[in-house]
């Protein structure tokens, strides 16, 4: 899919069904999916995208219900049937489950989804400007879990992880990260508002000065991709920095960053960071990303204290409706969704609570679409 990313076109003059898999799983992901499917059915006809919708099981409570957090149907379906998918939340127990893991988890690694794709965007007047993707690679680093405890001769006990960084994994996050950055700058072009960045730019994160192999070959990776690739590439300025002034620039400086490259670990840790820069939980979507699939899914978990109250955001999830058409090669039709979604906001009038407004999730779904 990476190769096709910029290659297809949704001004396309045939018309073509997509089949996305919508899976709610808990809480106001019961709420919000439907925002992403109300989006798609109400996309402008000159895109030429029609949609069929498969609903899809998963979830904590479908796990105390079942016994099974992710059936195997639902991996079945969205491997053999779907275009692309929408997860809402999955509720997280508070103590230790006996049998339960969270199926998001369970099924990035079975779709192998190997990036995690976190845009943040400010709203235009309100705090410092922020626009900016980190791409978090999702399958190594310390998160292979591959750990150990043993007793020193003293009795004193020690604990031990491998952080695995491999050429391979580091090749393909690294691939998206350009891809991405080429495709900031072509929705760029295809936007109305007005833009922050004029040209694209990938930041590759590390700590090679102190972790000079795992991270040294992270860096060194993600350089040589840029290099092999420059005749595509000569329009992204590359830049390193390391994770711990990363951070401190991260809040100090957000508006100079573009798309940002990271290994597990740090990506993790950065794209939290980054969603506190704009606000609302709310507002920030994401993407399970792999070569031939893209699952979108908002940022925010279950949100158990507003559920059935009619007043969840939506925005979260239109957003990462858009991030999933942008992967799945629709640029054009993402583009109109995200200047529906800026329009919304900078007016500043239908809002939902989170955003101190009180508005109901209905209604800004309705705002939204009437901006196509
Ligand atoms: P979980 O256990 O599923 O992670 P949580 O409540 O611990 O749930 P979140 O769901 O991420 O974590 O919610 C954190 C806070 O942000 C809550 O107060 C919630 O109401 C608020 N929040 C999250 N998502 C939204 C949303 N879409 N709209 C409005 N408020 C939200």
């Amino acid at each position: 899919m990476l190769r096709s990313i910029r290659s297809f076109s949704s001004t396309s003059k045939m018309l073509k069904t997509l089949k996305i898999g919508l899976i709610p799983g808990d809480g106001i992901g019961k709420e919000v999916i439907p925002a992403g499917k109300q989006i798609l059915e109400n996309l402008p006809s000159s895109y030429n995208l029609d949609f069929e919708f498969v609903n899809l099981d998963a979830g904590f409570e479908l796990f105390k219900k079942t016994g099974t957090a992710l059936p195997d149907k639902t991996v079945e379906v969205l491997k053999n049937e779907c275009d692309g998918a929408l997860f809402g939340a999955v509720s997280s127990p508070s103590s230790k489950v006996e049998g339960y893991s969270s199926p998001i988890v369970a099924l990035r690694k079975k779709m192998g989804l190997y990036a995690n794709v976190r845009p943040v965007k400010s709203v235009e007047g309100i705090g410092r400007p922020v626009d900016m993707v980190i791409v978090r690679e999702n399958t190594e680093d310390l998160y292979v879990k591959e750990e150990k405890t043993y007793k020193k001769e003293d009795g004193t006990k020690v604990a031990e992880a491998i952080k695995r960084i491999s050429e391979t994994a580091t090749t393909k996050i690294a691939k998206m990260a350009y891809e991405i950055a080429l495709q900031r700058q072509s929705i760029r072009e295809n936007t109305k508002t007005k833009q922050l960045h004029l040209k694209p730019s990938v930041t590759v994160t590390h700590k090679s000065n102190v972790l000079s192999q795992s991270d040294g070959l992270f860096r060194e990776t993600c350089k040589k991709v840029y290099d092999v690739n420059i005749n595509d590439y000569q329009n992204i300025e590359y830049k390193e920095q390391i994770v711990d002034s990363m951070v401190y620039r991260m809040f100090r400086e957000p508006e100079i960053f573009d798309v940002v490259v990271a290994p597990n670990l740090y990506g993790d840790i950065l794209s939290d960071g980054a969603a506190a820069l704009v606000g609302s939980l709310g507002l920030v979507p994401s993407a399970n990303v792999g070569d031939n699939f893209a699952i979108g899914e908002p940022c925010h978990g279950s949100a158990p204290d507003i559920e059935g109250k009619g007043i969840s955001n939506p925005i979260a999830t239109i957003r990462s409706t858009a991030l999933m058409l942008e992967f799945m090669g629709y640029p054009e039709a993402a583009a109109k969704i995200y200047d529906a979604v800026d329009a919304n906001l900078s007016e500043n009038k239908i809002k939902t609570p989170d955003l101190g407004g009180n508005s109901s999730t209905q209604e800004v779904i309705e705002d939204i679409i009437k901006r196509f």
